[in-house]
């Protein structure tokens, strides 16, 4: 893994424009996209193709469009158009004037099929879908013409017109290219261009009911818009030829845009086809394309993932020429590097034990200093109140610890974090033989920041009982326990949907977590990185768990 500031040499993509820079194409000018289908919430993986797109663009002080695919009214809506651009947006990115949607292109697209028909180049299909595919051939045996292929350009014209005009029904006809129904690509032969859909369009309304497909509009958009390099994934490479042979049809200029195909990003634990993420939705298997759990980028931004952590990230996987799979704590370990420099620490315990400090005053309140960030002293600090009822965690004491174990125990000394040294004289428990409660003692003199010398090994968390705040913790999990949900032949991925992926609890937070707003990021020292939820109110703090931090302690205690 490459840091940034190694990454010295240039990727492949980097590499054909700077060829074309030099050798002066596109009068030196470099011009993206990036064509979602506004089908659904944009993942993780469309971050590395907006990083990849809007990344050169800056690079070479060039251009980026965000551009609809809207060619499928059946799929597509408005909230999806939001969504994404509001992604785009926080990702850090900014398009070239306002967005395009391939629906601008309709009258263009349609009067060059048109021009199509007039030259013999495509023809209106009667057929049924299931003759049509059956005449389709294989990789390996040519296709078999059509009987409607050979029909006159003015019967072809007439139908068009008519099918554009509302006279027939969906699938009664169809408008197909005339390439060649023997080419050994598959997609050359004799492919739709257009398909009857009796569907209003999220922007054209009921203007059309012919729409065209996604190969007879992306090569041409790519054109209109002036694109100099069209970077896509693999599976495009093999329609890069008919998005060529429809330009050559339709165009007599010289210019064309640059396909270039790169490796889609895989993710392991996780599924990433907008398909599935919407079947977890609509079956309510998660709460809404946000769900914190989501690999969308609406989800991760729930979750606490910052835009630099996300391009980090993208950056840091860079572009490949086959598919591969990337291990998702790469990701997770992206946010915690950025966090850790961002988010202040904060005390919150998880799942408290009380503590009397029997030789503290009563009713006495101590506001101790803490730093916020030792990461960062520009975040300076802050005060937390110490009294003499205080929580700390369940599992840092341990009534018949193992060797190592350096937190409370019977007889045993710990520092509070920025308080004072304590030692456990009491166990107190109830009936049942549960602990309900630890007396212990401390040492007035150790009080942190006043030269105290005294050492002891193990430091703690804590917050004073009767100053804390409820907190609602939302304790996230991978959603998936297999590395590969969508990789097994024999079940669905929806079964390795991992049952432990939220557990709500209720914390006690230091006082400082009552007003605070979403997507606030704090460390809960010892714990990990949590992100204030939107669900927060005023006094009612919600807060989501990011990512853990490591827990060295689990293992020191395994290992006894
Ligand atoms: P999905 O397969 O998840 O449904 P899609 O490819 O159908 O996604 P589009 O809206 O067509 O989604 O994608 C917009 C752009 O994002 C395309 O250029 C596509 O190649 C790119 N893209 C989609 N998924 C990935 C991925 N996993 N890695 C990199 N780029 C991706
Ligand atoms: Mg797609």
């Amino acid at each position: 893994m490459l840091e940034n500031e190694e990454r010295k040499s240039l990727n492949f993509i980097e590499n054909i424009i700077e060829e074309d820079l030099k050798e002066g194409n596109n009068k030196g000018t470099v011009y993206t996209r990036f064509p979602p289908e506004p089908n659904g919430y944009l993942h993780i993986g469309h971050a590395k193709s907006i990083c990849l797109n809007f990344g050169l663009a800056e690079e070479y002080n060039g251009k980026c469009n965000l551009r609809f695919d809207d060619t499928n009214p059946e799929k597509e809506e408005e909230e999806y158009v939001n969504s994404i651009k509001k992604d785009v947006q926080w990702l850090g990115f900014q398009w070239e004037d306002e967005p395009k949607y391939a629906s601008d292109y309709f009258d263009q697209l349609y009067d060059w099929a048109e021009k199509l028909i007039k030259v013999g180049k495509a023809y209106i299909d009667e057929q049924s879908a299931e003759k049509i595919a059956a005449q389709k051939g294989t990789p390996t045996e040519p296709g078999k013409d059509s009987p409607f292929r050979n029909r006159s350009v003015e019967d072809n014209l007439n139908s068009f017109r008519e099918m554009k005009a509302g006279k027939f029904m969906e699938g009664e006809m169809i408008l197909r290219a005339k390439v060649d129904m023997a080419s050994p690509n598959m997609h050359m032969r004799d492919p739709i261009m257009y398909r009857i859909m009796h569907k209003a369009h999220h922007r054209t309304g009921d203007k059309w009911c012919i729409y065209p497909m996604y190969d007879f509009t992306h090569g041409q958009s790519d054109y209109l818009e002036g694109i100099t390099h069209s970077l896509c994934t693999l599976e495009f490479e093999v329609h890069r030829p008919l998005y060529n042979w429809f330009l050559d049809q339709i165009t007599d200029t010289e210019y064309r845009p640059r396909q270039i195909e790169f490796a889609r990003l895989n993710l392991s634990y996780t599924v990433m086809s907008k398909r599935k993420l919407l079947e977890l939705v609509k079956k309510g298997l998660v709460n809404g394309w946000d769900d914190p759990r989501m690999p969308t980028i609406s989800g991760l931004r729930r979750r606490g993932y910052t835009p630099e952590s996300i391009r980090n990230f993208s950056d840091r996987i860079g572009v490949a020429k086959r598919d591969n799979v990337i291990d998702v704590s790469m990701l997770e370990y992206s946010i915690k590097e950025d966090l850790n420099k961002k988010s202040p620490r904060v005390m919150a315990v998880l799942d408290p034990i009380k503590i009397i400090i029997t030789n503290y005053p009563e009713g006495k309140t101590e506001n101790l200093e803490t730093i916020n960030n030792p990461e960062d002293e520009s975040m300076g600090s802050r005060t937390i109140p110490f009294s003499k009822d205080i929580y700390i965690e369940r599992n840092d004491f341990m009534e018949d610890p193992p060797r190592k174990f350096f937190r409370l125990a019977p007889g045993k000394e710990v520092r509070l974090k920025s308080a004072y040294i304590i030692k456990c004289e009491e166990v107190i428990k109830d009936e049942k033989g549960n602990i309900k409660e630890l007396l212990c003692t401390y040492d007035p003199e150790t009080r942190s920041g006043e030269g105290s010398t005294r050492k002891v090994k193990g430091t703690l968390h804590w917050v004073s009982a009767p100053h804390a705040i409820n907190a609602e913790v939302r304790l996230y999990d991978r959603l998936f326990n297999d590395e590969d949900p969508d990789g097994h032949k024999d079940k669905n991925f929806k079964a390795f949907l991992n049952p432990d992926s939220l557990k709500i609890i209720t914390a006690k937070a230091e006082p400082s977590l009552k007003d605070i707003k979403a997507l606030d990021h704090f460390q809960f020292q010892r714990i990990g990185y949590f992100c204030a939820d939107q669900d927060s109110l005023p006094g009612k703090p919600v807060f989501n768990r990011t990512v853990p931090l490591r827990d060295s302690w689990a293992k020191l205690v395994k290992k006894g």
